[in-house]
């Protein structure tokens, strides 16, 4: 089944062509690590799929339903708002800065959204988000408040709270980049028991290591488009072209 299918994205911040016509499609239960230098279009792109920026051009389908379209003189147009909000509702996003709400305990950043977003009953989402947060090996932060945690701890608070509504699909940018060494390790076995239990992913990360073992498919990109894809070892071990291998030598 078709996840996501986006086709010939363009974005621009003024002048500046940050997507020049990136397409991409992702079948249920693929991870797909997207690499490649700062400033290339990774964050971009991901947030162009879940609709906090908008497109200059192309389409995006969510599951078969179309996200945005392109209008009959070209210019992209949301799907009616409120069909397209309930779309992006299957994808749930992880940042790099963790974006916990601060004056919310643990229990309650992962409430939150559920509560108040879907209209859950308190009673119903309770026992799911400390069986969540339990997962994450943090069923004893409930009460905690996000200050007071290190990072690997706040972000598999914002894995459980991402998880909470019930996503199809994952969007991970960068989620270890704000981590110190030590706590990487953390977030990225929790990550990689959602691979192994087939959640739908697209990571952006710096860790070749994680995407070696867990991506099912390693996508390059560079100044907006993608320049190679293909298996972790065919783009991460046998780079075919000239800039992934650039890179894959700067990085090591
Ligand atoms: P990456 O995640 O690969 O490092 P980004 O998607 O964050 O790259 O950025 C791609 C380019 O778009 C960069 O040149 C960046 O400066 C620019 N950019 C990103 N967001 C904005 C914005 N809101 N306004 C203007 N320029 C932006
Ligand atoms: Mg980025």
């Amino acid at each position: 089944m078709l996840m996501i299918s986006a086709q010939n994205i363009q974005k621009n911040f003024e002048k500046l062509e940050v997507l020049r016509g990136v397409s991409l499609d992702i079948q249920k239960g693929e991870v797909v690590a997207v690499i490649g230098p700062s400033g290339s279009g990774k964050s971009t792109f991901l947030r162009c799929l879940n609709r906090l920026e908008t497109i200059d051009g192309g389409t995006i389908e969510i599951e078969g339903e179309k996200l945005v379209l392109t209008g009959a003189e070209g210019i992209p147009k949301y799907a009616e708002e409120a069909k397209a909000r309930m779309i992006c509702r299957k994808m749930g996003m992880v940042f790099q800065q963790f974006n916990l709400f601060p004056h919310l305990t643990v229990l309650e950043n992962v409430i939150e959204a559920p509560l108040t977003v879907k209209g859950v009953k308190r009673e119903e989402i309770l026992p799911e988000a400390e069986e969540l947060l339990r997962k994450v090996g943090l069923e004893d932060k409930l009460n905690s408040y996000p200050s007071r945690l290190s990072g690997g701890q706040k972000q598999r608070v914002a894995i459980a709270r991402a998880l909470a509504m019930k996503p199809d699909i994952l969007l991970f940018d960068e989620p270890t980049s704000a981590l110190d060494p030590e706590l990487t390790g953390e977030v990225l076995k929790a990550m990689r028991q959602l691979a192994e239990e087939h959640m739908t992913m697209i990571v952006v990360t710096h860790e070749m290591g994680f995407a070696r073992e867990v991506a099912n498919r390693v996508i390059f990109m560079d100044k907006g488009e993608i320049v190679e894809q293909g298996t972790p070892e065919e783009v991460i071990d046998h780079p075919k072209q000239q800039r992934t291998q650039a890179f894959l030598n700067h990085i090591n």
